[in-house]
């Protein structure tokens, strides 16, 4: 590919790995011309369902919205960039293999939820009140207590 620096069209790899769990392939490229140095994800582009929103209108899936909600629920917390990439892996992989070519935003929603609980606690409440405070406020309630309860087992 050409060189963001120089525009010299000739470019070469000098690493090569896999991230993401296996699902995204980071290259560090480097100019033949300028010898600057920059770095390349690869990730196989396969056809995500359609997002049924619940107004009833369909819009395409956006990753960008995905990360952009899962960073924003993370922020300050101590999970790399690593897991969130591997978590919007694996949110993805569950949406292609459900074999249906529209998904309501709210599975999509429980699948973020199920994946924010699993990686950081504070995360997930904090993504829970936003997302449940469109639904049902006494399921949130449930989920805090959910929460503290399985905190007070783990402290015994
Ligand atoms: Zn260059």
């Amino acid at each position: 590919m050409f060189c963001p620096f120089c525009n010299a069209d000739d470019t070469k790899v000098v690493d090569s790995r896999l991230v993401a769990n296996g699902g995204q392939v980071r290259r560090r490229r480097e100019c033949v011309e300028c010898s600057e140095r920059f770095t390349t994800y690869e990730l196989a582009e396969l056809v995500m369902p359609r997002v049924i929103k619940t107004d009833g209108s369909r819009q395409s899936f956006d990753e960008e919205k995905l990360r952009a909600g899962l960073q924003r629920a993370l922020e300050k917390r101590p999970v790399s960039i690593e897991q969130i990439e591997v978590s919007i892996s694996q949110i993805k992989h569950f949406l292609q293999v459900t074999g249906e070519r529209e998904v309501s935003s709210q599975i999509i929603g429980e699948e973020v939820m199920k994946k924010l609980r699993e990686l950081d606690k504070v995360a997930y409440v904090r993504f829970a009140s936003v997302y449940r405070s469109f639904q049902d406020i006494s399921e949130f309630q449930a989920e805090l207590n959910r929460l503290s309860a399985s905190k007070s087992e783990s402290a015994e």
